[in-house]
């Protein structure tokens, strides 16, 4: 039975095409590869302490227990990994009754929670992919929880690079499915048949993205093909795993590069409804481009991103175009924008399911635009909004973007770090004048000058010019402001890390 299951998964279908070496083992007879940890190059000490002391507490039950997943893969290429996984022949309540912070959790497969300090490692048991899952009509499945051996575990993964498993106590890797050799070769490769798998879990086709892009492997051609083809069974899976998926997408480090990718693969069409109208207005595709790039920025330098902040930037297109069309037809600026918020986010919310909380956080972003275009004595109130870092680094991409004037950046830039002397001057030299409404575009300012930030000689803007006059400001008194405002939505970036005082 066994080996009918395995020759069926990794036979894979006749209609496969021929991937590069190596070989997945045969059914008849795997061949299993270990290796020392410390002879691919892994280091015991880029483990967490909470992952080793999970492996270390349930060996010394008397269970197996491995670290895999993205924590093996990422150490093996030198990377820090993002967060660690266990996988363990012991059951949920066996694993829980091991630690005194455990808490069993799922309601279709049990993982359990294992807590140390601040950091959860996730701890699941082997578990085997049925040959008989019950699955919907187009062939994904709706449960697969049914535990299995080590080795049904491996072919239940979804890439051979993700089914490596390190035991940081012995220091050994066990690879079923040749998954060292694929990350010695960079290459991406789905385990058994890749349109078998995308049909099972069409998500699938969002990580062959997203891993490609962020470890920049290729992606093996068998794995590649059935693509496009199958790209739209990703509207049959549920809105809010979509999200979920969609989130580490972007938040990956390389979400440029990803949703570049999800276009060139046809992905991008159902998969992302909000991408689809947005990137293909050119305006919209300059503004994400822009606000993606500043996001990987900020991951790659390991500062947080939030997802409210990430879904304002890309439903910002279409809430502009909304808001100065109603004001185009007389609305005032206020409830025009509030309107077309409206009827972006209804209209988004059946297809992608953003949480609540996150869809508070972008009212309130794009609720602040105005008022942070306008700039004037409203600029001291605005400064008091729990959201303000956020609306304001919000500003910042627009004006990066060739949407605002660059002047209207520099001048809130020193206004934010300025002192209460060099506010009152700013607020003197730069009267309240109203400007919506998106102004022409820009020449593109090269990365450098992006992260140099004030570069500008004050001359370019066409609003507020004078605000450009210069403040200087102490770095303690900068650090300061960053302790000053709430920094959780903080979403593009500190004014420091774009516009540091000269
Ligand atoms: P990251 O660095 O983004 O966390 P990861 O590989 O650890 O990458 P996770 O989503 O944390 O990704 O999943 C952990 C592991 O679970 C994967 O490495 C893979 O082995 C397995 N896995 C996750 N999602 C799937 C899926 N859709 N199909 C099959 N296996 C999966
Ligand atoms: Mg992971």
């Amino acid at each position: 039975m066994i080996v009918k299951f395995i020759k069926r998964l990794l036979g894979g279908g006749d209609s496969a095409q021929a991937t590069p070496a190596p070989k997945p083992p045969a059914a008849s007879g795997p061949k299993l590869l270990s290796y020392r940890g410390a002879e691919l190059g892994i280091k015991r000490e880029q483990i967490s302490p909470a992952a080793m002391k999970t492996c270390e507490v349930l060996q010394r039950g008397g269970y197996k227990a491995f670290v895999v997943g993205g924590g093996v893969r990422d150490s093996l290429l030198g990377l820090q990994p993002k967060d660690f996984d266990v996988a363990t022949d012991a059951t949920p309540e066996e694993v829980q009754a091991l630690f005194r912070r455990a808490r069993i959790i799922g309601r279709r497969f049990k993982i359990v929670h294992v807590m140390f300090g601040r950091e959860t490692i996730e701890t699941s048991t082997f578990r085997a992919l049925q040959t008989d899952a019950e699955t919907d009509e187009h062939g994904r499945v709706l449960r697969d929880n049914v535990f299995g051996s080590q080795h049904e575990d491996a072919l239940r993964r979804d890439f051979t690079i993700n089914a490596l498993y390190y035991d940081p106590i012995g220091d050994q890797v066990l690879d079923y499915l040749g998954g060292v050799a694929d990350l010695k070769a960079r290459r991406l490769r789905m385990i058994g048949d890749p349109a078998t798998r995308y049909r099972e879990d069409p998500v699938r086709m969002l990580r062959t993205v997203r891993f490609a892009a962020k470890l920049d492997f290729t992606v093996d051609p068998a794995t590649l093909a059935p693509v496009r083809e199958l790209a739209s069974l990703i509207e049959n899976v549920p809105s809010a795993r979509l999200f979920d998926e969609m989130l580490k997408l972007l938040e990956s480090g390389h979400a440029l590069a990803c949703v570049r990718r999800l276009r060139a693969e046809g992905l991008h069409h159902g998969v992302l409804p909000l991408l689809d109208v947005i990137l293909e207005q050119p305006r919209g595709e300059r503004f994400i481009e822009v606000a993606l790039a500043n996001t990987d920025d900020r991951v790659r330098a390991g500062k947080s991103v939030s997802p409210g902040f990430l879904f304002a930037t890309l439903l910002w297109q279409l809430v502009s175009d909304r808001w100065q069309a109603l004001m185009a037809g007389g609305e005032h600026s206020i409830p025009a924008l509030m309107q077309a918020m409206d009827s972006v986010l209804d209209e988004q919310a059946s297809k992608l399911a953003i949480q609540r909380r996150h869809i508070a956080d972008m009212r309130e972003i794009w609720g602040l635009q105005p008022r942070l275009e306008k700039g004037g004595r409203g600029a001291i109130r605005a400064l008091e909004h729990l959201r303000f870092r956020a609306g304001f680094d919000f500003l910042l991409l627009r004006v990066e973007a060739g949407e605002l004037p660059e002047a209207l950046g520099q001048w809130w830039t020193q206004f934010v770090e300025g002192d209460a002397a060099t506010r009152e001057q700013l607020l003197d030299a730069r009267p309240g004048e109203a400007r919506t409404g998106p102004a022409r575009r820009r020449r593109r300012r090269s990365s450098g000058a992006r992260r140099g930030g004030a570069d500008s000689d004050g001359s370019s803007g066409d609003a507020g010019g004078d605000g450009a006059q210069e403040a200087h400001i102490p770095a303690d008194r900068a650090a300061s402001i960053d302790r000053d405002w709430p920094s959780d939505l903080q979403g593009g970036g500190s004014p420091r890390d774009r516009n540091p005082p000269r």
